[in-house]
């Protein structure tokens, strides 16, 4: 068996380790305050860029510098704090269960050293001495670390566009960026979000090919399924097809992971400009309409096949971002606001493993959270158990544009 962990969870931006280095994580000192740990590797350049979907659920965003000069900055830090503090007001409408005391951000700004220090519990932006922090100029959009001995995000305001995620919305960039960011970092730290720690045993003969065009076929479904309402039949066919296949533990954890964090941000983004007033009709209404139609958007070849590339790597798949999303939108929309009652939680694998002194010790819990990990049921799961599947019609353009992904990998 090839056990492995995976770096946090991020969007294309993940890197793998082997279980005894599991201390040795690259941790970045700077000025002996802010510690960023950060996974490795930066996405594509063209992703992101070429491709709607990407973009729209694209946690590393392209690089692009604020539109706000720095005579700004004042004004922006002053919107986005208002609007983190708008979020926080109900986080039970979010994430029923979510803990807002541990929401802690540092905004900066390395081109005029400026840093400003927000948590949940104090409300308030408290700006910081350049010596006891100066981000790099080469921060980068977000990292994760700790900062007067927590755990802090930290958010790179001149890589982040003010512009909202969601069109929508009056949603400082920012805001949903840290809210998501926050909400793996500083809240999924327990079983059973330890994704990060996933141990997996691949099966070497998966069909690929067949594992994304089934998942690509579910999203399809259920966002046709969510604008009827008539029932999710025709997504129950798609992911009972794709669950036949015996898919590998890491997409679990992305539909998990990422599924859950792009819900609960989308959620947040909504109640940023709205207001924790809005009613439950007008937040849901309004994060459905944020979606792409049921159509379905085609993919850009060349960003299909860094993501094949990428999926054939490490397991992890891009789509579990909106099948989570749309899962847990559904449910919501037949009363069912999931959180802390479907995902409890549990153990603190990521600290029982560092602190674990032999080898041996690190496995033992390696192999309590792998069979912990295998118990949790994804958004999908929990919404389509027990729905009987409806025959669909395929998609075979799209099958032919995976299979070309494919090639040379
Ligand atoms: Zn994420």
């Amino acid at each position: 068996m090839v056990t492995k962990i995976v770096a946090f969870a991020s969007l294309l931006t993940f890197s793998t380790i082997v279980c005894s280095q599991a201390q040795a994580n690259p941790i970045a000192t700077l000025n002996g305050a802010f510690q960023s740990m950060r996974a490795t590797s930066q996405p594509p350049a063209s992703i992101g860029r070429t491709n709607k979907l990407s973009v729209k659920n694209a946690e590393s965003m392209p690089e692009e510098v604020s539109s706000s000069g720095s005579a700004f900055a004042g004004h922006r830090i002053d919107k986005v704090i208002r609007q983190l503090n708008t979020i926080l007001q109900c986080p039970n409408r979010i994430w029923p269960g979510l803990k807002k005391d541990s929401y802690r951000v540092l905004f900066v700004q390395p081109s005029t050293k400026e840093s400003w220090f927000w948590t949940a519990v104090s409300g308030k932006a408290e700006s910081i001495s350049e010596s006891e922090f100066t981000a790099s100029p080469k921060s980068p959009e977000y990292s994760f670390g700790q900062f007067r001995n927590e755990r802090a995000v930290i958010i790179n305001l001149e890589r982040v566009s003010e512009r909202s995620r969601i069109p929508s919305l009056n949603v400082d960039g920012a805001v949903s960026l840290a809210f998501h960011e926050s909400f793996h970092y500083l809240f999924q730290m327990k079983e059973p979000w330890n994704a990060q720690l996933i141990s997996a045993d691949r099966k070497s003969d998966l069909d690929h090919v067949s594992a994304v065009y089934f998942r690509r076929m579910l999203i399809r479904a259920l966002k046709a399924d969510l604008f009827r309402g008539d029932g999710f039949g025709h997504s129950s066919y798609w992911f009972q097809k794709w669950e036949a296949l015996g898919e590998s533990p890491e997409t679990k954890f992305s539909d998990i992971l990422e599924g859950t964090a792009n819900y609960a941000e989308i959620i947040a983004s909504v109640i940023a400009d709205k207001g924790c007033q809005v009613t439950e009709e007008e937040l849901l209404h309004t994060a459905i309409s944020s979606l792409d139609s049921a159509a379905g958007i085609p993919m850009d070849a060349a960003v299909m096949k860094q993501l094949f590339a990428q999926y054939k790597a490490t397991g992890y798949q891009i789509e579990g971002y909106e099948i989570g999303l749309l899962s847990l939108l559904a449910m919501r929309m037949r009363g069912n606001s999931i959180g802390s009652n479907e995902f409890p939680m549990g153990r603190d694998f990521a600290s029982e493993i560092q602190s674990a002194s032999t080898h041996a010790e690190k496995m033992k819990v390696m192999n309590d959270l792998q069979e912990a990990l295998a118990k949790v049921r994804t958004p999908a799961e929990i919404l389509l158990r027990s729905v009987a599947p409806t025959l669909d019609q395929e998609d075979f353009g799209l099958l032919e544009s995976i299979r070309k992904a494919s090639i040379g990998h």
